[in-house]
């Protein structure tokens, strides 16, 4: 991307500079300064619910009927689509990954805006069956103001999950990016409210507030007129937002960390598998929610499989995102690129064999970027820090597996229920399996796939509520019953 945007946040419609302290993203693989963004502070997010609120409530919007909500969406996906190289450039500038995996973010984020617009106009309220003399129905209605947090580990793609059912629903949402990655965001800001201004429709609907957790987040979730919660993020995070949503009485969603098992059973396709497990961990350098980071291996199969991983891990391409033949790219900050070394070096300390990798790479090419070699370990214990803390980079500890209770009783030994894969021949193992896992989502000889069509999210401390889907749109609206007397006769009580 040629031009990094200027320095203007999105409050209410209005580009302008936030109130709050400037910062600077950085280009992590070169640790170069992008851009200095003013941060909002928590009178710029007073005035984006307030603007919001009174935008969601303006009968050019509200009255709208879902069809023409979704020709809302339609054109938000047509412009992100034209868009899409340019976002991809952004993002891998911002974020490091790979353009290759950004453009297909981009495409992803324009896909969720045209599911969600087929999925409003086919979206049906229900009559529900008559027990008396009237007529009953369940219908749906919009909140009000959004809020929606995201990490900076998919932006865009994870902002569009957020944006496309809640203004399906009809709501005006306020979009808070992380500190690490405002950039992407603030472009499809522009890109959205180029479309609301087109359409003659309010622009208050979405305001864009980067800065600070504590600051910009925490004002957002306690505002009086957010009416709903969207997070994803850490689990401490999450907890912290979901105690503010009790006390309030307000519905939120929790998309949080994961440490996702992948099982390969000695009668799995080893090549597919390998393949598989690689991808699913070291795909994104790690930084996936749903990396599969726990590998159990059946123990006829473990030390050829583990041999030949390694090698292969060893020999994948590190390299800067721009580059179309790397496969690692840098991790999203040098400071997130050190906390995943000390991790490593915590295994290494509890007695984990380091099997590859577990360095900063230290040649000139990679010196100035957040680099870290693809890791894998084993040699540990299930219960050690490497097995259950979510590392969240290019780290994968490996352990052994004898039949099926013992498989199940160690994948399920953690506190996170996100995703898992297994790879095997048998069907029937892999349905059983698929069931006994506690994981939102289960991928049987495949990994890391997604559709906008398919619901996703985590159970235990993995999450709460679902993104995706039908139901998506439903989850951003207050849903209302409505009793229709049928007789002319007045009610017996009364006589
Ligand atoms: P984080 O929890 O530190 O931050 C996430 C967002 O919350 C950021 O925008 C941050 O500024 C904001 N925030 C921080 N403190 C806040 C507060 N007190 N009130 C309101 N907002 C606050 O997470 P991160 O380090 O940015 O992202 C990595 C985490 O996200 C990992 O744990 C990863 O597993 C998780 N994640 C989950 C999913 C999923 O769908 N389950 C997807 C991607 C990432």
């Amino acid at each position: 991307m040629t031009d990094i945007p200027s320095d203007e946040i999105l409050v209410a419609g209005r580009w302008r500079r936030g109130a709050g302290a400037p910062f600077d993203t950085v280009d992590p693989a070169t640790g170069r300064c992008l851009a200095t963004v003013h941060a909002a502070d928590t009178a710029d997010v007073a005035e984006a619910a307030e603007a919001g609120a009174a935008a969601a409530r303006e009968p050019a919007w509200r009255d709208l009927h879902p069809h023409q909500r979704a020709r809302l969406l339609h054109r938000i996906a047509d412009l992100v689509e034209e868009a899409a190289a340019d976002l991809a450039a952004l993002q891998t500038a911002d974020t490091g990954k790979t353009l290759t995996e950004t453009k297909a973010l981009a495409l992803s984020a324009a896909g969720t805006f045209r599911y969600t617009a087929a999925a409003l106009e086919t979206a049906e309220e229900a009559i529900t069956p008559s027990r008396g003399d009237y007529v009953t129905m369940s219908v749906y209605e919009p909140i009000g103001v959004v809020g929606a947090i995201n990490p900076w580990n998919s932006p865009v793609a994870s902002d569009a999950q957020k944006i496309a059912p809640a203004l399906a629903g009809g709501n005006a949402v306020l979009l808070k990016p992380a500190e690490w990655t405002p950039l992407v965001s603030l472009a499809l800001g522009r890109l959205i409210t180029r479309a609301l201004a087109e359409l003659r429709l309010p622009t208050a609907l979405l305001s864009v507030l980067p800065g600070p957790g504590a600051v910009v987040g925490d004002a957002l979730v306690r505002h009086p007129l957010v009416g709903r919660i969207a997070f994803t993020g850490g689990t401490t995070t999450g907890r912290a937002i979901a105690a503010v949503a009790a006390e309030r009485i307000v519905p939120v969603s929790l998309e949080l960390g994961g440490k996702s098992p992948t099982v390969v059973r000695a009668d799995a396709d080893v090549e597919q598998a390998l393949a598989g497990v690689m991808f699913g961990v070291f795909s994104s350098s790690g930084q996936s929610c749903i990396a599969g980071s726990r590998l159990f291996v059946e123990q006829p199969l473990y030390d050829d499989f583990l041999a030949e991983l390694t090698r292969r891990t060893a020999a994948l391409r590190v390299g800067p995102g721009t580059d179309p033949a790397t496969q690692v790219a840098p991790l999203v900050h040098h400071r997130h690129r050190d906390a995943v070394a000390a991790h490593v070096e915590r295994a290494r300390q509890e007695g984990g064999r380091i099997r590859c990798g577990g360095a900063v790479p230290e040649d000139e090419a990679h010196r100035s970027g957040a680099y870290y070699l693809p890791t894998v370990i084993d040699g540990l214990p299930p219960t050690a820090r490497a097995c259950q803390d979510e590392i969240f980079g290019p780290v994968l500890v490996a352990l052994p597996f004898t039949d099926e209770d013992d498989l199940v009783r160690q994948a399920n030994d953690t506190v996170y229920g996100l995703a898992c894969g297994i790879w095997t021949r048998d069907h029937r193992a892999a349905w059983r399996l698929a069931h006994r896992i506690e994981a939102g989502t289960v991928w049987i000889n495949t990994y890391k796939q997604f559709s906008a069509s398919t619901p996703f999210g985590g159970t235990k401390d993995s999450g709460l509520g679902r993104e995706k889907g039908r139901d998506a749109i439903r989850s951003y609206q207050r849903q209302k019953s409505l009793y229709w007397g049928t007789t002319d006769a007045p009610l017996p009580w009364a006589g």
